[in-house]
C-alpha cells in the first residue's frame, strides 16, 4: 500500500522480459495460458523477449530505447528483476531509466517481490497460478508506486542494488543449496530449510546497524576499513546461525519474513539469529514465518531491528552472501537504503 504515483496510460506499451527457464520450465505456457489475454484485453500492446541466457535481460535494458515503452515487465522468478534493476542502473542516464515502472509475473521458483505485491494488495495469500493471475491483474490495474532500492557495497567490485533482500548465513545457504531442487517450484526452499537444519553450523562474524530513527535523509556511510560512527549499533555477538536483511514483505511466496514491510518507507528490516538456538526452535520460527507469526513467538535468539544501513564483516574466509538471491562475493559489505529509488506497479 505505497502511496500510488499514477496509473500507467491507456493504451499502455510494456516490454514483457520473459525467463523460459524459471521456475519449473513452464514460463512460456503459463504466460499464454494465463497472461496475454488479460493483459491485451486491458489495453496493454506487449513487445515480448525471451531470455536466452544469464545477463542477456540486463544488457538488453542497458542499451534500449526505454522511451519505447510506458513499463518494463519481468516474468520469471526474482532473479530476473535483480538484472534488470541493475541494467538500468548500469546505464549513463540512470536517474531517469530507474523511474521506468517494474512490474512482475511470478513464474519463478522464487518469487518473493510478486507475493510482496500480492500481499501490499491487501488479499488473502495464494500461491502458485493463483498468485500470478493476481500479478496479472495489477498490471491491468497499472498503479504506480515508489519502491526502495539498496545499495550495496561490497570491498572490490562495483556497487550492487537490490529491491529484496540481502542473506548470510543459513537462509543464504538454503538459497544457494536449494537450487538444486528447483524441479519442486516454490517447495524447494521448505525441504532446502529441511537439509541444512540437519548440518547447522555458526558463522562468525560482526554485524553493525545504523537504527531508522526519524526521517530518513541521505546517508553518508564511511569506507568500509573505517569504524562505523557513534550513532550506529555494534551488535555484541559475534556467532550467527543468519543474518537476513529484508525490504520487502517476502522471502518466498510462502515465508512472510517482514510482515510490516512497506514498499517505499525506507526501513530495512534486519533479522538476526544468534548462535545457541536449538534445531527445533529454528525450525519453529521458519514455520511461524509461513503466517508471518515469527516475531510473536518469543525467541530469546531472534532479534529484529529496524534500519537504515548496516555493515557485516564475515570473519570465516568461505560462505554465501547473497543479494535478492543471487550470490555474490563473501567478504565484507555494507549496505544503505534508498528510499523510493525504484517504480513498481502494485495495487
Ligand atoms: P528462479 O526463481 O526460477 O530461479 P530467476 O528469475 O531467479 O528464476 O532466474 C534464474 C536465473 O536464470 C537468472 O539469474 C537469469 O539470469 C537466468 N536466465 C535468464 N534466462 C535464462 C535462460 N534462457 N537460460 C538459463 N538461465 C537464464
Ligand atoms: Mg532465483
Amino acid at each position: 500500500d505505497g502511496v500510488s504515483l499514477h496509473s500507467l496510460p491507456r493504451p499502455c506499451r510494456m516490454l514483457l522480459l520473459v525467463n523460459p527457464q524459471s521456475g519449473k520450465g513452464q514460463a512460456l505456457t503459463l504466460f499464454k495460458n494465463h497472461i496475454q489475454r488479460l493483459l491485451s484485453e486491458a489495453g496493454v500492446s506487449l513487445t515480448l523477449i525471451t531470455t536466452e541466457r544469464q545477463d542477456h535481460a540486463r544488457e538488453h535494458v542497458k542499451e534500449a530505447d526505454l522511451s519505447q515503452w510506458d513499463a518494463i515487465v519481468i516474468m520469471s522468478g526474482d532473479g530476473l528483476l535483480y538484472e534488470v534493476v541493475n541494467g538500468l542502473l548500469e546505464r549513463s542516464d540512470c536517474e531517469e531509466a530507474i523511474q521506468t515502472p517494474l512490474g512482475i509475473l511470478p513464474s519463478g521458483s522464487g518469487n518473493a517481490l510478486a507475493a510482496s505485491v500480492h500481499y501490499y494488495s491487501g488479499a488473502p495469500p495464494v500461491t502458485n497460478e493463483e498468485l500470478l493471475l493476481s500479478c496479472g491483474f495489477l498490471l491491468c490495474q497499472g498503479q504506480v508506486s515508489r519502491m526502495d532500492l539498496v545499495s550495496v557495497h561490497l570491498s572490490s567490485g562495483p556497487r550492487l542494488f537490490s529491491f529484496l533482500s540481502l542473506a548470510w548465513g543459513f537462509v543464504a545457504d538454503v538459497d544457494v543449496e536449494s537450487e538444486k531442487y528447483r524441479h519442486l517450484g516454490a517447495a524447494r526452499f521448505t525441504v532446502g530449510t529441511l537439509v541444512r537444519l540437519a548440518s547447522l553450523r555458526v558463522y562468525k562474524g560482526r554485524l553493525a546497524y545504523l537504527p531508522a530513527s526519524g526521517e530518513p535523509s541521505d546517508l553518508q556511510l564511511p569506507p568500509l576499513d573505517q569504524p562505523v560512527s557513534g550513532d550506529w549499533v555494534v551488535v555484541p555477538e559475534e556467532d550467527f546461525v543468519l543474518v537476513l536483511a529484508m525490504y520487502q514483505s517476502h522471502l518466498a511466496e510462502d515465508l512472510l519474513a517482514a510482515p510490516g514491510a512497506r514498499p517505499d518507507d525506507g526501513v530495512i528490516h534486519l533479522f538476526y539469529v544468534k548462535a545457541g538456538i536449538s534445531r527445533a526452535a529454528l525450525l519453529r520460527l521458519f514455520l511461524a514465518m509461513e503466517k508471518g507469526t515469527h516475531l510473536d513467538t518469543n525467541c530469546q535468539h531472534l532479534v529484529h531491528a529496524k534500519v537504515r544501513a548496516l555493515r557485516l564483516e564475515p570473519r570465516s574466509p568461505e560462505g554465501i552472501i547473497t543479494v535478492d538471491g543471487e550470490v555474490v562475493e563473501h567478504g565484507p559489505l555494507q549496505a544503505e537504503v534508498q528510499r523510493g529509488r525504484a517504480r513498481i506497479i502494485s495495487g
